[in-house]
C-alpha cells in the first residue's frame, strides 16, 4: 500500500474531518502500534471537532462585547454581591430553565453582569445568544420573510439561555407586545432568559402599553426568577474618560 500525504489529507476532507498537523502530532511518538496511531489521530480529531463547536457557539452567541464578573467592581456596585454572582455563575439555574432578571437605572451594571453569566454559559459548553428586545422584535416580526430572521430564531429555540438586554427602551405597539408575549411564552420553563430593564416591573406596562399582556408575561417570567434590583449611581459617569485630562 503506497500511502501518501495527500491521499491522507484528501480522504480527511471527504470525511469532512478537520486538516491534521501530522508532522506536529507524531512528532517524539515514532514507536507507536497502529492502533495506537489510530486512536491518537482520533483523538485529535475529536479535539478540533470540539474546538469548532466552541468557536461558532461563541460566534453565535452574538454578544455585543466580553464582559467577566473578576472585572467587576462590588465595592462600587452594592445592590449585588460577589458571592451572589459566583453562585450564579455556576450556572445549575440553567438547567431548571430559572430566569434572571436585572432591573435598575441606566450604567450600573446590567448588561455587564447580564453578559459575564452568559460567557459562564458559553464556558461551561451551553448554547447561548444574546438580543436587545428592539433587535428580538425585528426577528419576530420578520421570520415568515427574512432567512436571516428564521435562522436567527430557530438559533434562539434550541438554546439554553438567551439574554434579551434593554427591555423597556422602547415602547411597543400592540402586534409587537404580543409577539414578545408569545416568545416569553414559548421560552418558559424551557429556556432560561436573562432579562435587563431599566424600569421597575410595576412600569411595564408603560411601554407594553396594556396591562393584561404585562401582567401574563410578567406572570411566565418571575415565576422561577432570580430578581436583581439594582440601584445607585451610574458607573459610566462615575468612571468617563476625557481626552484631554
Ligand atoms: P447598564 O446595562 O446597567 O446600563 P452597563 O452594564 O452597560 O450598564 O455598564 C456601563 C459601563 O460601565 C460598562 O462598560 C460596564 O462594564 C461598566 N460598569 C458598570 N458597573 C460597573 C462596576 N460595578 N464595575 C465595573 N464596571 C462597571
Ligand atoms: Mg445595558
Amino acid at each position: 500500500m503506497v500511502t501518501s500525504i495527500e491521499h491522507i489529507n484528501g480522504m480527511i476532507s471527504d470525511l469532512r474531518l478537520q486538516p491534521v498537523d501530522f508532522n506536529k502530532l507524531f512528532n517524539g511518538r515514532k514507536s507507536l502500534t497502529p492502533l495506537e496511531s489510530v486512536e491518537l489521530f482520533l483523538k485529535e480529531e475529536l479535539q478540533l471537532k470540539i474546538d469548532k463547536q466552541n468557536r461558532s457557539r461563541q460566534r453565535n452567541a452574538k454578544l455585543p462585547y466580553t464582559k467577566t464578573i473578576a472585572a467587576f467592581d462590588f465595592g462600587f456596585q452594592r445592590s449585588v454581591t460577589k458571592e451572589q454572582m459566583l453562585q450564579l455563575s455556576d450556572m445549575t439555574w440553567v438547567e431548571q430553565a430559572y430566569n434572571i432578571c436585572f432591573l435598575g437605572p441606566p450604567g450600573v451594571g446590567k448588561t455587564h453582569l447580564a453578559i459575564s453569566l452568559a460567557v459562564e454559559g458559553l464556558n461551561k459548553g451551553y448554547v447561548v445568544a444574546f438580543e436587545t428586545l428592539e433587535n428580538l422584535i425585528k426577528i419576530l416580526k420578520t421570520c415568515e420573510i427574512t432567512t436571516s430572521s428564521r435562522r436567527r430564531l430557530k438559533y434562539l429555540q434550541k438554546a439554553t439561555l438567551i439574554v434579551i438586554d434593554e427591555v423597556g427602551f422602547m415602547p411597543l405597539d400592540a402586534t409587537e407586545a404580543n409577539l414578545f408575549f408569545s416568545f416569553i411564552s414559548a421560552m418558559s420553563e424551557k429556556t432560561s432568559l436573562i432579562i435587563t430593564s431599566n424600569k421597575g416591573f410595576d412600569e411595564w406596562a408603560d411601554f407594553l402599553g396594556d396591562q393584561t399582556i404585562t401582567t401574563a408575561i410578567l406572570d411566565r417570567l418571575v415565576h422561577h426568577c432570580e430578581i436583581i434590583n439594582m440601584t445607585g449611581n451610574s458607573y459610566r459617569l462615575e468612571h468617563h474618560k476625557s481626552i484631554t485630562s
